[in-house]
């Protein structure tokens, strides 16, 4: 349900609902708008006849059921887009924030060249997976810690705050205390362990779609992070599973303005991925941008013919910034910078 408060009411007030909601058996979450707070009170739907009564409390505006599944990722619940802070850089406001950067970290020169070109080109921070969900147990499955560090060292050198991939629940601590987001691969979308376990981490989370999950499951999942007590989640298209074979995933750009009608998260979209192809990777750049997107994800590599991972789909340098160029047209034309 949520209980809408009236305007002007001190901390001590909205304390109090919350007392109530609690004392209720549910849990309060409370969402300081600009105009008005909204507290979700989150929990078994059955006995949701008892929060009706908070209405007579002179400080509620109105109790009503959210209608959707997801509940604290809906616009229901908050009907302003959030933005989250990530060192400086704000994600989900005008900016559209462009995160690009190897696939794989492969080595220290590898990393350092990458993430000075893509900052010198415009990009807000540096993606880069250490530990890789690779297909076949026979591919190259990241550096893992070593690949940590050497992050730690391309943020300290170019100023970039960092994504980077982690897989199990048992190295959430680790990654984390290397990371600025905490980047949920497809293949891990619907892993509530994991989710759980990274809604603890005090960092934001990029969750990206799995390849055969829908608006609705793909949200619920945003849902346990949020309902684990992390507001600061992204979410990331990178393309869904189609009969279509021209391109290694369909990337699905309805799911943007589906999303910015569902929910006040910041979207973001993985051209690198959702194409499998670097021709194809500018063109549903713009796309993407021009679709409402709050920002991108990008594979570059120095060398793509040489990558470990996804060299395909890579983009050298040069093509990164000639990308960035084109972008910027396209999110001017829509008044937003990058
Ligand atoms: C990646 O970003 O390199 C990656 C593995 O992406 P996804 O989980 O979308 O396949
Ligand atoms: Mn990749």
């Amino acid at each position: 349900m949520i209980i809408v408060l009236k305007p002007g009411l001190s901390d001590a007030d909205v304390d109090d609902v919350c007392r109530r909601i609690t004392a209720m058996g549910y849990r309060p979450h409370t969402i300081r708008g600009e105009l008005r707070t909204v507290i979700g009170a989150i929990g078994d739907d059955r006995g949701k006849e008892r929060l009706r009564a908070l209405e007579s409390l002179p400080s509620v505006e109105s109790v009503t059921p959210i209608l959707q599944p997801f509940k604290l990722a809906s616009r229901e619940v908050r009907s302003e887009n959030t933005t989250i802070d990530v060192a400086g850089v704000t994600i989900g406001g005008p900016r559209v924030v462009v995160m690009a950067g190897p696939c794989s970290v492969e080595s220290r020169s590898q990393v350092l060249e990458v993430a000075e070109k893509v900052r010198a080109a415009g990009a807000a921070v540096l993606r880069g997976g250490a530990f890789k969900p690779r297909t076949s147990p026979y591919s190259f499955q990241g550096l893992e810690e070593d690949g940590l560090k050497l992050l730690d060292e391309a943020r300290r050198e170019t100023g970039l705050p960092v994504v980077t991939e982690v897989m199990e629940p048992d190295k959430v601590d680790v990654v984390a205390a290397h990371s600025d987001i905490l980047q949920i691969g497809a293949r891990n979308v619907q892993n509530f362990s994991l989710l759980r376990r990274v809604a603890e981490a005090g960092k934001p989370v990029l969750l990206k779609r799995g390849m055969s999950t829908s608006i609705q499951e793909w949200l619920l999942s945003a849902e346990y992070v949020l309902s684990g007590g992390n507001p600061d989640v992204i979410l990331c298209e990178r393309g869904i599973r189609t009969f279509e074979t021209a391109t290694r995933f369909t990337l699905d750009l309805n799911a943007v303005p589906v999303l910015k009608k569902l929910t006040h998260l910041p979207v973001l979209v993985d051209p690198s991925h959702g194409t499998g192809h670097w021709e194809y990777v500018e063109s549903m750049a713009m796309a993407a941008v021009a679709s409402g997107a709050d920002g991108l994800l990008i594979e570059v590599h120095p060398h793509p013919e040489e990558a470990l991972s996804d060299g395909p789909q890579s983009l050298k340098p040069e093509r990164f910034a000639a990308l960035m160029a084109r972008v910027r047209r396209v999110a001017q034309a829509l008044d937003r910078d990058l």
